[in-house]
């Protein structure tokens, strides 16, 4: 069995890593990869969102699946492509995909099928932006309608700010089309949750619970990222809040899409809030799995991947038994310095080796190779390294613990991954 990754990030590592495992002992390939991938697949080289290359490089390499890591290949119709030409894809088609691609498409669609959210106000000119945030309380909330790579949500203290972000989303076009129309909604306010689910299109399973750290720096400071370290399972995610996540968003997101003739196929990620009062809220979509989440909720998964992913491309997920989960991880991202705005790249990499050690695990992101053929960042995220225990504590201790023997000149990582782990809610 021939099995492509699309995708070169730490989540598309940890994908192949958990298709590896699988008792088929599938071929694998990853398009493009990244170097820390290269023993476990044939690295081809190919831009993943251009669906002619990619159906290409399938035929060529008698690929029998393809599993797709990153949003933007769905965004971009690539899934439906290789459909057409017969080819098993785990990821949406575009019409799926609008759930993470437009932010209007995601609020308005949540609206119909009376699934949790915050109310919101969609606007294309700065005097609605203006009477939208009027008529609201600080803190404003922002958000650009397109795929933005995590740079389109903005959460604004003032009201003058959160002006000049509209302004400069609309005027100056700061994120190009993504901004040409922008959400405003309100502020909530809880805990942040992230529940990854797998789906055929008529059966929806939920993944263990798990929670990333957005902001840059300790303490939950700094600019948002793309995600500094996650944990799961969540300690507190009850098997009664698994299931009210099931029944108030999930179930109904799959209903949603059925009734509107959306076939999907794939990951369904929700973004969550847990208010103090116990109500739940969707705070997004994605139609992917999450970078870092993937990192460690794939390590803790009790089943075969490659069996999730067959099933649902057949249709047949209600078939598998679902698995408890696996012990507990929790992943520390290893960022170059000056991430997220301006990365500082070409830095020596060193002390990545082993992969995997028996208790932690290494995922590449951004990384390459120089002429020499060393390791050096290439991106803003390097690496995931992801601690396994028995417990929560254990999975962190040994994530620092590895770590520490990680060299990267001017890197940075968070060192309270998991603070809000044990909090009472
Ligand atoms: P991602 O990088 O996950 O794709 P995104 O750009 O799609 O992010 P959102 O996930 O919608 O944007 O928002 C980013 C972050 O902003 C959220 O993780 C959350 O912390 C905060 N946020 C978004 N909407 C709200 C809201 N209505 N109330 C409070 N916080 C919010």
């Amino acid at each position: 069995m021939n099995v492509l990754v699309l995708g070169g990030g730490g989540r598309e590592h940890a994908i192949l890593w958990a298709l590896a495992r699988s008792p088929q002992a599938p071929r694998l390939f990853a398009a493009p990869g990244n170097p820390g991938m290269e023993p476990l697949a044939t690295r081809l080289d190919l831009n993943p969102c251009d669906p002619e290359a990619v159906l290409a490089a399938a035929r060529e390499h008698r690929i029998d699946l393809v599993a797709v890591g990153p949003e933007a290949p769905l965004v971009a119709g690539v899934a439906d492509r290789l459909r057409e030409a017969g080819i098993p894809v785990f990821g949406p088609g575009a019409s799926g995909a609008r759930l993470e691609g437009s932010k209007v498409f995601s609020k308005e669609f949540m609206e119909r099928h009376g699934i949790p959210t915050s109310s919101f106000e969609r606007c294309t000119s700065l005097p609605a932006c203006a009477e939208a945030l009027r008529r609201r309380t600080p803190p404003y909330v922002v958000k650009a309608d397109g795929l933005a790579a995590g740079k389109g949500a903005f959460v604004i203290p003032t009201l003058e700010e959160a002006l000049d972000t509209c302004r400069s989303l609309l005027e100056e076009h700061a994120l190009g089309a993504a901004g040409a129309t922008v959400v405003v909604e309100d502020f909530v306010e809880g805990f942040e949750i992230t529940a990854l689910a797998v789906t055929d299109g008529r059966t929806i399973r939920l993944l263990p619970l798990s929670q990333d750290h957005k902001r840059a720096f300790d303490g939950d400071q700094g600019p948002n990222t793309g995600g500094m370290g996650a944990y799961a399972p969540v300690p507190w995610g009850t098997d009664a809040l698994r299931e009210r996540i099931l029944r108030e968003v999930l179930e109904p997101t799959l209903e949603g899409l059925q009734e509107e003739g959306i076939p999907y196929c794939g990951v369904l990620y929700a973004g969550l809030m847990l208010a103090p009062d116990g109500s739940l809220s969707v705070l997004e979509y994605n139609v992917r799995l999450g970078d870092p989440e993937a990192q460690e909720v794939l390590p803790v998964f009790g089943g075969d991947w490659l069996e999730v992913v067959q099933r649902c491309v057949r249709g047949e997920l209600a078939a598998i038994p679902w698995p408890e989960p696996r012990g507990h991880a929790l992943g520390v991202v290893l960022a170059s310095g000056g991430y997220p705005d301006a990365p500082r790249t070409g830095e020596r990499l060193q002390g990545t080796e082993p992969f995997d050690d028996g208790t932690s695990l290494v995922f590449h992101a951004g990384t390459g190779r120089d002429e020499a053929g060393n390791l050096v960042s290439r991106g803003g995220r390097v690496l995931t390294v992801v601690g396994l225990g028995e417990t929560l504590e254990q999975a962190r201790e040994r994530a620092y613990r590895r770590l520490e023997g990680i060299r990267l000149g001017g890197s940075f990582f968070r060192s309270d991954i998991g603070h809000g782990a044990h909090r009472n809610l």
